[in-house]
């Protein structure tokens, strides 16, 4: 059998263990400490946000962003549909209601039509949102040049779950600076890790401060433990924000790898019946996956390219299963695209996400596209 080839493996860049070494050192193995101060500092820095909160998690963020933006039980929030139900989660965590709203063709992200159409429903039905959750999908910033208008003419804020994109652009600006408050991923299978971890950023400083203050348990400055709110356990440890600095030193090389790793992707299989994740002129993506979608007109499924690599030992993913076609979200409203037109659940039936890790060979993605052109 050959080495396994992954979806998208975590890529060291050797400038992890310089840092876990001081944490040692100075014996801070802690969820605070110099290294998650830094790597709060650093990121900030990168993506051009004034504050940011090392977290246990991705969805600790949203969660957290939830609930500082006042969603409470019986509100609605609405959610991109097509996504990773971390997304989604924390309005559970909230006892409030999703609405799950549409991608548009353009970018696969949310379409700006179908968040047209879920406002004009929720004020006529007195279900205005407390939040939008916007989605940067598989490293590709959503359209904010539409979507935020129609958000701030309802007067309602915005989360920018930005997990997938770190690094990822629209018209020169850095992805998770879009929102009111923007979210971070560092779990293992994303662009870069700290195995497990997350991040908020907000030029907002109360925001940040009272997120801070919550994912700590909730402790009132006093000499004992007082507690005047309830809180939660959801700082990063000092030895993750280690690997976490030293994978943002390789970040930008991590992008170019993966950007190339599209274009071989799209060189090798142009004479199949594929499309490839349309790229949007305002901005530049990080690549993070290469996904594609097999033509209307051809009868391979994803799922037969998905079973032919992994008995060639790759791992391949459909597109994320749309959260409004989820059974445990069944119930919650969805708005699509255009009447006749649910984009997501097309997307899901036709895509496939190829293996896109930064530290792939030529060699092994040839074996890739090889098996893919033998299902043809
Ligand atoms: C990974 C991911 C999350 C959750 O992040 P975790 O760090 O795994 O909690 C949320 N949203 C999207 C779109 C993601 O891809």
């Amino acid at each position: 059998m050959q080495k396994r080839i992954y979806l998208s493996p975590p890529h060291m860049s050797g400038y992890e263990m310089k840092y876990i070494q001081e944490a040692f050192e100075t014996n801070w193995i802690a969820p605070l400490g110099p290294n998650v101060d830094a790597f709060e500092h650093e990121l900030c820095n990168y993506v051009g946000s004034k504050y940011g909160l090392a977290l246990s998690s991705g969805t600790a963020g949203i969660h957290l962003a939830l609930r500082y933006l006042g969603v409470g039980p019986g509100d609605y929030v609405f959610c991109s549909s097509l996504t990773f139900a971390g997304s989604c989660n924390p309005i559970m965590y909230q006892h409030a209601n999703p609405v799950f709203i549409d991608s548009e063709p353009e970018s696969w992200n949310m379409s700006p039509e179908a968040l047209e159409k879920a406002f004009a429903w929720a004020k006529k039905e007195n279900k205005m949102p407390k939040a939008v959750i916007i989605v940067d999908l598989y490293g590709q910033s959503a359209d904010y040049e539409r979507l935020l208008p129609i958000c701030k003419h309802y007067g309602v804020p915005v989360i920018e779950d930005a997990a997938e994109a770190l690094g990822a652009t629209y018209q020169g600006k850095k992805c998770g600076t879009f929102g009111h408050i923007g979210v971070f991923s560092f779990n293992g299978n994303k662009i870069i890790t700290t195995s497990g971890g997350g991040m908020v950023v907000s030029d907002d400083e109360e925001a940040i401060k009272k997120m801070r203050f919550w994912s700590t348990q909730a402790r009132e400055p006093e000499r004992h433990y007082e507690h005047k709110e309830y809180g939660y356990n959801y700082r990063m440890s000092n030895i993750c924000a280690g690997i976490g600095r030293g994978q943002l030193i390789a970040l930008g090389d991590r992008i170019k790898a993966k950007k190339e790793i599209r274009k071989r992707y799209e060189e090798g299989l142009k004479d199949l019946p594929v499309k490839f994740m349309p790229v949007s002129v305002k901005g530049e993506p990080n690549y993070w996956l290469t996904v594609m979608t097999i033509n209307e007109e051809c009868k391979v499924n994803p799922v037969d390219i998905i079973v032919a690599l992994e008995k060639g030992n790759i791992e391949s993913r459909p597109v994320w299963k749309p959260m409004h076609m989820q059974p445990v979200f069944a119930n919650c409203y969805f708005f699509s695209h255009a009447c006749d037109e649910d984009v997501g659940t097309d997307l899901f039936a036709r895509g496939i996400c190829l293996p896109s890790g930064s530290a792939m060979t030529q060699e092994e993605q040839e074996r890739v596209i090889e098996i893919i052109k033998t299902v043809f």
